[in-house]
């Protein structure tokens, strides 16, 4: 499966490609909807802290009778698609600043798809109409390689891709912007 850091950086990347694609030119991307939008990328693996939960408990002992179970599944993302639709008119002021909570949550709801569709083209499969259906989906990629050397592959793609953004920050002087 695609790890923590190639799921965030996908996500913010997407969204900042789809909002240039929806905004002017010269207009201002807020950093605080591209930290929201990295961090909905890596909601749908939430269910992870579930299994720990359940686990420390001593109600679980296997991973997968949670995870990729409902956050993975297009019900989740368009939940919140849904409850943004409805709240689009709703501003509310944190800090003195106003926040658009349908906006808000249709960014958690574009994180959530991009985590699903990066699981299902990567690694895996996940089951897209659950719980209405639990017909599984995937490309299969990697299937043809041991486990053990999956997680491998994954980890070494994580960090690539961490070292890629790292660098094109740098490059373009937007890490000044983070720091
Ligand atoms: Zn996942």
């Amino acid at each position: 499966m695609p790890q923590a850091v190639t799921h965030f950086i996908f996500s913010l990347v997407l969204f900042t490609v789809v909002w240039s694609c929806l905004h002017k030119k010269d207009a201002k991307i807020p950093l605080a909807y591209v930290l929201l939008a990295g961090l909905a990328g890596l909601l749908p693996d939430m269910d992870y802290a579930l299994f720990w939960i359940m686990y420390t408990l001593g109600y679980l002992s296997d991973v997968n009778l949670v995870h990729r179970i409902f956050t993975h599944s297009l019900v989740f993302p368009l939940a919140f698609g849904l409850i943004a639709f409805v709240l689009m008119r709703v501003r509310l002021t944190i800090k003195h600043r106003q926040i658009n909570a349908g906006a808000v949550l249709a960014i958690v709801a574009f994180g959530s798809l991009i985590h699903i569709a990066l699981d299902a083209a990567l690694s895996g499969y996940i089951r897209p109409l659950y719980p209405f259906s639990f017909v599984e989906i995937g490309t299969g990629l990697l299937d043809g390689i041991e486990p053990e050397l999956r997680q491998q592959l994954m980890a070494t793609f994580d960090g690539l891709i961490f070292v890629l953004w790292i660098t094109y920050l740098a490059l373009t002087k937007s890490i000044q912007r983070l720091i």
